[in-house]
């Protein structure tokens, strides 16, 4: 790699990294801008492992970024992969209550989707809910038709492909060691070489928070990493799963509670659960890293979480170590589902944000330094929102850089 000088830097290549590479060359087409990636490939980590569905908006406060972009977002996702002829299915979505305690929760779903713009929401009864997804049983469902499946990473290939023929770099297996700020430039040290630029944008996604105190931007977040692990259905138990089953998800915890997923390559994959990890990218049980640990150990915020989440956080360890307790909860959507219909899966990491105080941050999180834009929180719906968000970081860039 030489040294070369660029417009804009982006750090990370996942799906946020190239939807906002692709969005700035299409408005500031004179820009030169490079993405820079760690791993030889794109797309390896948060985007190439997560669950593939489009989400269509339902969970989110209204008026949140979350709201916004997911809404916004799984519009632009249709049309991107009409347009370039990328698979997906807008195969529905059912949100379940088990029992009557749940029913407050799911029509306050209900009203929530419906105040962020999200058509066609409907609470069905038993018999309803047997005509979409005769193995699942319920006291009454949310039925969200839009909700789809996609495999995000062909999405964020094509956003690679658009990005390089409007004229942009990408370099891959240069993994950000160092950044030095001088007046009016950034220089990057990469395993691969240095890299000059009059701005950042950082989407290091599960390194963000290190990539951003590089910069000594004060962000006051730690990223601690989730493992999500599933299960898959052996083929023959796919009839039990005909689109995208949920429970009604705990209102504590930012994430959706194990679910029935079936994805756009005809797979059905139980999960994921949210268990935290040992290393950033610790897709294994036994991954574990020592400067991430200590990491956690010596921030405040991390006792804070502890405290405050220690009893379901023990629960989804104990649900990870015991197939009886996931099936058991998988029971509960669809009643006929043995253990010899679920084989071993595979797992992704999330990066979430922690704040000093310990709370988990919930919405996406997009903050402008001098220098540089910083994505601290991009979870889940974050591939789904993925257009959206590229846009409006395209905006700020232009905004403030230009
Ligand atoms: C288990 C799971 C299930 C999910 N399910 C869904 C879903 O169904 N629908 C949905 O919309 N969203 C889902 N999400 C969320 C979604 O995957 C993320 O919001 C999205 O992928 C975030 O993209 P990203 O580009 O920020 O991160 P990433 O894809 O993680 O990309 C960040 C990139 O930065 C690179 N990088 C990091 N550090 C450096 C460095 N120092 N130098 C160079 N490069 C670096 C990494 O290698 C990586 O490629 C899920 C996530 C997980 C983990």
């Amino acid at each position: 790699m030489e040294s070369s000088q660029y417009d804009i830097l982006i750090i990370g290549g996942g799906i946020l990294g190239l939807s906002t590479a692709m969005q700035l060359l299409e408005r500031a087409p004179q820009w030169r801008v490079a993405v820079v990636e760690k791993e030889d490939q794109l797309a390896t980590h948060q985007t190439g492992h997560n669950s593939g569905v489009m989400h269509s908006g339902i969970y989110y406060r209204p008026g949140s970024h979350k709201a916004k972009f997911c809404v916004a977002g799984l519009n632009n996702m249709v049309k991107f992969c009409e347009e370039n002829e990328i698979e997906f299915q807008q195969c529905g979505k059912v949100i379940v209550a088990t029992h009557e305690s749940e029913l407050g929760r799911l029509q306050d779903l209900h009203d929530r989707g419906t105040a962020n713009g999200v058509p066609d929401l409907e609470v069905v009864g038993p018999e309803r809910l047997k005509e979409i997804e005769p193995h699942t049983v319920g006291v009454k469902a949310l039925w969200a038709p839009h909700t789809g499946i996609v495999d995000f990473t062909k999405v964020a290939t094509a956003f690679a492909e658009k990005f390089q023929q409007a004229g942009g770099d990408i370099f891959t297996g240069a993994t950000v060691r160092n950044i030095i700020k001088t007046t009016g430039s950034v220089a990057l040290e990469t395993t691969k070489g240095s890299l000059q630029a009059k701005h950042l944008i950082n989407c290091a996604g599960l390194h963000a928070d290190k990539i951003a105190s590089m910069t000594d931007e004060k962000i006051g977040v730690r990223i601690i990493p989730f493992r999500g692990e599933y299960y898959t259905l052996r083929p023959e138990s796919h009839h039990l799963v005909s689109g995208l089953i949920y429970p009604v998800p705990n209102p504590e915890f930012p994430f959706l509670g194990v679910h029935f997923t079936r994805n756009i390559k005809g797979h059905v994959e139980a999960g994921p659960n949210a268990v935290m990890a040992l290393q950033r990218e610790g897709y294994r049980k036994r991954d574990f890293n020592l400067g991430d640990s200590l990491g956690n150990l010596g921030y405040p915020g991390f006792w804070k979480m502890a405290a405050k989440y220690w009893k379901i956080g023990m629960g989804e360890i104990w649900r990870s170590y015991n197939k009886r307790v996931f099936l058991r909860d998988l029971q509960t959507l669809i009643p006929e589902i043995q253990d010899s219909d679920l084989a071993g899966g595979g797992s992704g990491v999330r990066a979430q944000a922690v704040a000093r105080d310990g709370s988990l941050l919930d919405d996406f999180s997009i903050i402008q330094g001098r220098d540089a834009i910083h994505v601290l929180n991009a979870p889940s719906p974050g591939a789904t929102s993925s257009l959206a968000i590229g846009e409006h970081i395209a905006g700020l860039a232009v905004e403030n850089f230009g």
